[in-house]
């Protein structure tokens, strides 16, 4: 509870700060991986003599971060308690990182949450995100144990710390012939240790959970209330929208990222037996103004196929980074690919003719300005084997057609089905649709 406060006034206090920091700076910000996950782990209380430490301020004053997200910069020392409660280094930090912090911290190191680690709390400054880490997949029976010294990496590779000392870990995905690492979490996140690093497996792997996996594709959204209409089937009211997602929480449903969806996809992890994907596709307007707040209010994810060409600009000039803060995770629509340009074929899109070389520098751009982004949406649903080239040199991982279907391990992750929800068709239609 101290924590939803938290964040409640955190983000009124922040938001100023953080639109300067975040507003028109597209390329290069650091995408920390949204989760909420509970703490795993119980540790010895920390003794308040610990060793080698100057205290300008008392230890007490630092529970101002007990429950909160805070950040530490790059070269934080991590510290970790041993058997008689005694702190030792257990590695460093090689990244900035927001971090979530337990509540029943007490003394001057605070336990990061849902890991076995401990920062000093003078190496803490309130953070201006708000993004809940997430990570829902499920362990899948595998036990790791670490080598002396390890990395800890982000999806993308890119390194979050270098741990010094000897951890053991619930394994939540599996090493894949496309990603030769373990997944664990990581506060609370998904994060991933090299297969080289470690030492012992024990357990066994069990293959649980949902086998399919429905994806929801949405495009438009209108109020009754406000006087809008259903132009057409693509266009979905905000009141039903809210009825869909009340009974996806009332029927226990989990949301999925697409990180979680591509760890299912090769077969290395295991989702809940009932997981569903919410995408949304163009980022027209009335996804701020109409589906934002309900998928907010019920603390949902949700996945937004940019058209990244025209983030930024009328009518698409809406804060998309806020948005993301929300749990709105933003992939890739083509940058100036959702036009059309190849008459004859499909839907007549351009990504089905486009030079091959022009092809990839856009879809590199898209996914740069999706900031980490991964995943691609085919403008119109169109494809061929020209558009797959495209993708596949770019370094797209999944891409989603407007096909219609499930998706489960072993498809084709360049062409995976969606379920286009239908405005106005009723909530049994989407009970039904969505295989229940
Ligand atoms: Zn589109």
């Amino acid at each position: 509870m101290t924590t939803m406060l938290w964040m409640l006034t955190s983000r009124k206090d922040t938001k100023t700060a953080y639109r300067r920091q975040f507003l028109g700076v597209i390329l290069g910000i650091c995408l920390i991986t949204a989760s909420s996950c509970s703490v795993q782990e119980e540790h010895e209380p920390v003794p308040e003599s610990t060793p080698e430490v100057t205290e300008t301020i008392p230890a007490e004053d630092y529970r101002i971060f007990a429950g909160k997200k805070v950040h530490l910069g790059m070269g934080t020392v991590l510290w970790t308690a041993d058997a008689g409660g005694n702190m030792l280094q257990a590695g460093t930090l090689t990244q900035d990182y927001e971090a979530d912090i337990r509540q029943d911290a007490s003394g001057k190191y605070l336990a990061l949450a849902d890991c076995s680690f401990f920062a000093d709390g003078a190496e803490m400054t309130d953070s201006l995100r708000w993004m809940q880490h997430r990570c829902e997949l499920t362990p899948n029976g595998h036990t790791v144990t670490t080598d002396g010294t390890y990395h800890l990496q982000e999806r993308d590779g890119r390194e979050i710390a270098l741990i010094t000392h000897t951890d053991t870990y619930d394994v939540y995905a599996e090493p894949c012939a496309d990603d030769p690492r373990y997944g664990i979490r990581f506060n609370g996140q998904l994060a991933y240790i090299p297969e080289a690093e470690i030492a012992s497996v024990s357990g066994e792997v069990r293959k649980q959970g949902a086998e399919k996996l429905p994806v929801l594709m949405y495009h438009f959204f209108y109020s009754e209330a406000d006087g809008g209409t259903r132009k057409d089937t693509n266009h979905v009211e905000a009141g039903e929208l809210d009825e869909q997602l009340d009974w996806l929480e009332q029927n226990g449903y989990t949301t999925l990222s697409m990180e979680e969806v591509l760890c299912f996809m090769q077969g290395r992890s295991n989702i809940p037996e009932k997981s569903i994907v919410i995408t949304i596709d163009d980022g027209d307007p009335t996804v701020h103004q109409y589906a934002y707040p309900v998928i907010r209010e019920h603390n949902m994810h949700a996945v937004l196929f940019l058209i990244t060409g025209w983030a930024g600009q009328s009518p698409q000039n809406y804060d998309f980074w806020e948005m993301r803060e929300d749990g709105l995770e933003l992939q890739s629509h083509g940058f100036l690919t959702h036009q059309g340009g190849c008459p004859g074929m499909g839907h007549g899109g351009r990504l089905l003719c486009m030079d091959h070389d022009e092809g990839v520098a856009d879809t590199r751009m898209s996914f740069d300005t999706a900031d980490g982004g991964f995943v691609y949406c085919y403008p119109f649903g169109d494809y061929n084997e020209n558009a797959r080239g495209i993708l596949r040199d770019a370094g797209t991982e999944m891409a989603f057609t407007t096909d219609s279907g499930m998706i489960r391990p072993g498809m084709d992750l360049l062409a995976l089905p969606r379920i286009r929800v239908t405005g106005g068709a009723g909530l049994q239609r989407f009970i039904q649709s969505i295989g229940q």
